[in-house]
């Protein structure tokens, strides 16, 4: 990490507000490589430099990884003027380092989303040219079969003329749902379209009930995580992830 201020060090890592650090600092429960601290606005290198919050050694970190079992209902973004955001549902001490959404859901579609503040991470993930495979569960109306299959594994048109690129459909089973045939599938695409999912089964005349997303590259959704829990990513989640 780069240098930067006493005060914003310590607000990053949930020790109060800016105002209240100085207070703290002017009162004399800072200190820097055992020196009290007389200016929160004293740059620090978090790297090389040790400090101390009432004689407890602050550690320093300045990226967030969570996983999300993102709930229906909330928007995929770091805030907006009407609707709730799945940043909204984070404790305030997890929003602290400003982590946003890793691409989006939609509204109605629940499941893993990934939110950090790492810019290079999250571009990884979501380029094109990198093909992160993601895997959906949905609950889709009708008799899903073999030549949706055949058809996913070729690609699909969207309603835009998009050509989709192979998808791997798996049939898990065929479930009534209000006395309707309904098919409860697998689906795993390499690219992300806007409602991509949920376009691609109506390019075969069929309709996404509900979706859930249960892993992207090799993060897998933790079941244990009931919707709109999350919790950080374990440190062989994020070697696996880089
Ligand atoms: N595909 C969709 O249609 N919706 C999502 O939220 C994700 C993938």
């Amino acid at each position: 990490a780069d240098r930067l201020r006493l005060d914003k060090l310590l607000a990053n890592m949930g020790y109060g507000t800016r105002s209240e650090i100085k207070r703290a600092v002017k009162l004399g429960k800072v200190t820097v490589d055992g020196i009290v601290a007389r200016d929160s606005g004293q740059m620090i290198e978090p790297e090389k430099q040790s400090v101390q919050y009432e004689g407890e050694t602050v550690v320093y970190r300045d990226v967030i990884y969570i996983m999300m079992n993102k709930p229906p209902g909330v928007i995929s973004a770091t805030e907006d003027a009407r609707e709730r955001t799945v940043v909204d549902l984070l404790k305030p001490e997890d929003k602290l380092l400003k982590p946003f959404p890793v691409g989006r859901l939609d509204k109605d579609t629940v499941g893993l989303l990934l939110l950090t503040n790492d810019g290079a991470l999250a571009h990884d993930l979501l380029s094109p040219k990198k093909h992160v495979a993601k895997t959906y569960e949905a609950l889709v109306l009708g008799q899903v079969g073999e030549s949706d299959i055949q058809a996913f594994a070729k690609g699909v048109m969207l309603d835009d003329g998009y050509m989709t690129m192979p998808g791997e459909l798996v049939i898990i089973e065929h479930p009534e749902w209000q006395g309707k045939a309904c098919s409860f599938i697998r689906l795993t695409i390499r690219e992300g379209k806007f409602h991509q999912v949920k376009r691609m089964f109506e390019s075969v005349g069929k309709r996404v009930l509900t979706l859930k997303r249960v892993s992207m590259g090799s993060l897998m959704l933790d079941h244990a995580l009931e919707e709109g829990r999350y919790r950080e990513l374990t440190p062989d989640e994020l070697s696996q992830l880089k």
